[in-house]
């Protein structure tokens, strides 16, 4: 599962051992993704904070792991290369691409769908309210344009974004319980989203 994690929350979360379970995976892999320096926010976690707080999130989770392969600090992250590298270190592991229903949507604007596509299975989770006919319209339309395998995650909607944790931080309401403890402290001791 790649993203940003600014910061990680109960939704990814979710969203990673429900793949796990219905799908029989081994291992989830959570993959920060580098902000170039030119483009970091200006309020958001560094990148070595967002990779922390993953590894704080995950830490009791024994088929969790963090993967700094998307933690670059130039230029951009390009998924279908991330897959090739890991495909080969692991040329008899498949791999399943974990996303929710807004990246689903945006997927054919990405670098090379279709080469992501020829080396993974897509995984989706409905998100931000979406009704089940749009989810499987997109999905129905990822596989056609681009042959791809893709899988419906049968998940509760939930209703939860970073944007909206950061904003509640920023604006001194709690955040406890839409993010891990060891998170939530990692975010107040560190003054994190404090101002946007
Ligand atoms: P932001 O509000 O900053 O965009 P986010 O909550 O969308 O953050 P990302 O790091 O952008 O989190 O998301 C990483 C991946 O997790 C994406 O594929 C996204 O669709 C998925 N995801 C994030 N939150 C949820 C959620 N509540 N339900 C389902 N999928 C989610
Ligand atoms: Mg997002």
């Amino acid at each position: 599962m790649g993203g940003t994690f600014d910061p990680i929350h109960i939704g990814h979360l979710i969203l990673g051992e429900s793949a796990y379970e219905q799908f029989g995976l081994d291992r989830v892999l959570f993959m920060p993704s580098g902000n170039p320096p030119h483009k970091t926010k200006r309020h958001g976690a560094s990148n070595s904070e967002r990779a922390e707080m993953v590894r704080l999130a995950i830490g009791n989770n024994p088929h969790f792991e963090l993967s700094l392969e998307e933690m670059h600090e130039q230029g951009y992250i390009y998924t279908k290369e991330t897959l090739r590298r890991l495909r080969m270190r692991n040329p008899d592991t498949d791999y399943y691409f974990i996303m929710g229903a807004d990246s689903l949507v945006t997927f054919h604007m990405w670098n090379g769908p279709q080469e992501i596509c020829d080396q993974c299975v897509l995984v989706a989770a409905v998100r931000d309210q979406m009704a089940e006919k749009d989810l499987d319209e997109a999905i129905r339309s990822v596989r056609e344009r681009f042959h791809a395998d893709v899988r419906k995650l049968s998940s509760p909607n939930l209703d939860i974004s970073s944007h909206t944790i950061r904003q509640w931080r920023s604006e001194g309401r709690s955040i406890r319980y839409y993010v891990t403890d060891p998170v939530v402290n990692y975010i107040y001791e560190n003054g994190i989203y404090e101002r946007l």
